[in-house]
């Protein structure tokens, strides 16, 4: 019933002053669990199929579950590919049918990252697909925290590369990581607003499990739009399965216990949920 444009659920969450949450997920099981957290919690939702992680889970595969569990969702649910690595990659993922796309150049210099970027830009909203850019740089936490300072987003530059590519959306780097943050993470909130008054497409914060629910709720009143979550929503359900595979003996082993990890990353999914101010919003 309800695929939706990761475009149009981020303009309603603007104006309703919300965050959508996006979740990364690699198999049908966690797909599931995302969208059963979103229809309990009636919230739009984004699947976010993360670019190395579609070496498991297959571009097409990946694209035509996704399309399903979306069609059949009571919410809108979005299709999403999370930091593409190359042209090839987002270009068959916009075969297959995703509804958007990442294309992650931030690890190049700027030009280099704006022509990529641009190029995407123009074949993707030919077919109404929408497209996320990053400038500066999330790296991973264990990378530590003076890189991460190094390649924090810088206001003027991010106000330059959203003009030259038409990105519909923008990855920032403000003090965020990928990965469990080693310290607690300190986000640089001045940058985010210096961001977001020269920037006119929604915000995206990469790297959120681990910041701490009151500098999300900070975050997002000053522009974050789309908040990435992978790395808890994720070990939980890696965790949950472990544990509940190590209590089971007999000889068929694996099905009840993915239905228990399942469930345990739904609980995960609806918990952000309700911080972002998306529940109640579908
Ligand atoms: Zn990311």
């Amino acid at each position: 019933m309800s695929l939706a444009n990761q475009s149009d659920l981020l303009r309603e969450a603007q104006a309703g002053g919300y965050a959508v949450g996006a979740f990364n997920v690699f198999n049908l099981e966690t797909a599931q669990a995302v969208v059963a957290a979103a229809e309990a919690e009636h919230s739009p939702v984004i699947l976010l199929m993360y670019d190395s992680h579609l070496d498991h889970f297959g571009v097409e595969e990946s694209a035509a579950l996704g399309r399903m569990l979306a069609e059949k969702a009571q919410v809108p649910v979005a299709v999403h590919l999370d930091h593409g690595a190359s042209f090839a990659r987002v270009v068959r993922c916009i075969r297959a049918g995703y509804t958007s796309v990442m294309y992650d150049g931030s690890r190049l210099p700027f030009d280099e990252n704006v022509a990529a970027t641009r190029r995407i830009v123009e074949i993707a909203h030919h077919v109404d697909v929408s497209v996320e850019g990053e400038i500066g740089h999330v790296g991973r936490a264990a990378e530590g925290e003076e890189r991460i300072e190094e390649w924090l987003t810088r206001p003027r530059e991010a106000a330059d590369f959203v003009e030259a590519t038409g990105v519909d959306c923008l990855a920032v780097a403000i003090g965020n990581a990928h990965g469990f943050y080693r310290e607690e993470p300190k986000l640089d909130f001045a940058r985010l607003e210096a961001i977001n008054r020269l920037v006119d497409v929604p915000l995206v914060l990469h790297g959120s499990s681990g910041i701490p629910e009151a500098d999300l709720r900070r975050a997002i009143e000053l522009g974050i739009r789309k908040v990435n979550v992978g790395t808890e929503t994720l070990t939980a359900f890696g965790a949950a399965l472990r544990d509940s595979l190590a209590q089971t003996s007999g000889p068929i082993r694996g099905l009840g216990q993915l239905s228990d990890a399942r469930a345990v990353m739904q609980g995960r999914v609806q918990s952000y949920m309700q911080i972002f101010g998306s529940s109640g919003k579908a």
